[in-house]
């Protein structure tokens, strides 16, 4: 069984009041079928334990070091989040890539990090514009999942969630084709396991998640732009609990 999961990524948004306004609308009713998690901005992490720790809702960071500890000013380390007993870390996402340098490389170290203090990395992947027109995308994604999945023993590989997030969707309001995405997912599911997670991303929306999670290999999504309104993403929630749980 794989539990839908839907993850808020605020990037660099927000504010404490949106904090205590989500936590408001998230904790206004219980959900059973869905894990939730919201991955606010680094700073507003002590805030987001002390609103969310006893609730069923989760919460984690959007970006680790690939460093244990030392003389890396402005880096956080995965040992840290999980002082804050942050549950999940999103790890390569394009934006990191694009604008931060992350190779391949820098990401697999960076969920052997979180793994080693016990968190659960969202590993992003999913090709640009260009490589989509020019027919790449399967090698794109296929080779930013096996630089990270090939460097995990089986046990690791158990816990790694992985989102793909073509970039061309990524913000435009030009979410991908629900058909299209699953069949990347599928791909990439050939190249993990039966049980991992894999969430779509890139202008998920509440009128649109409905359907990619009707796809079979669709196990959640990881939401920016609609995951700052608390009741576009309750509305979401209270979709996806109506569909649920994937049994494979
Ligand atoms: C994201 O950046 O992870 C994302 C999916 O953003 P948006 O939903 O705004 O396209």
């Amino acid at each position: 069984v794989r539990k839908t999961l839907l993850v808020a990524n605020w990037k660099m948004n927000g504010s404490l009041d949106l904090l205590s306004q989500m936590h408001e609308a998230l904790l206004a009713k219980s959900y059973s079928g869905v894990g939730i998690a919201i991955c606010p901005p680094f700073i507003f992490l002590p805030q987001t334990q002390n609103l969310f720790k006893d609730s069923q809702i989760a919460y984690g960071a959007q970006d680790v070091s690939d460093q244990d500890n030392g003389a890396y000013t402005g880096q956080i380390s995965a040992k840290m989040l999980s002082q804050l007993a942050c549950d999940y870390v999103i790890i390569g996402h394009s934006e990191r890539r694009q604008y931060c340098g992350e190779t391949d490389k820098i990401i697999a170290a960076k969920c052997q990090r979180a793994l080693d203090a016990g968190l659960v990395p969202i590993l992003c992947v999913g090709e640009n514009a260009t490589q989509k027109q020019n027919g790449e995308t399967e090698a794109i994604v296929l080779s930013q999942v096996r630089s990270v999945v090939d460097s995990l023993t089986t046990e690791q590989l158990e816990k790694l969630v992985i989102a793909y997030e073509p970039i061309w969707a990524i913000g435009t309001g030009l979410a991908a084709n629900p058909l299209d995405a699953n069949k990347v997912h599928e791909l990439i599911r050939k190249a993990s396991l039966q049980t991992t997670r894999i969430l779509y991303g890139g202008s998920a929306n509440a009128e649109n998640i409905r359907e990619f999670l009707m796809q079979p290999n669709i196990d959640g999504a990881l939401i920016g732009g609609a995951a700052l309104k608390p009741e576009v993403f309750v509305q979401m929630i209270n979709i996806s609990e109506a569909l649920c749980t994937k049994v494979y």
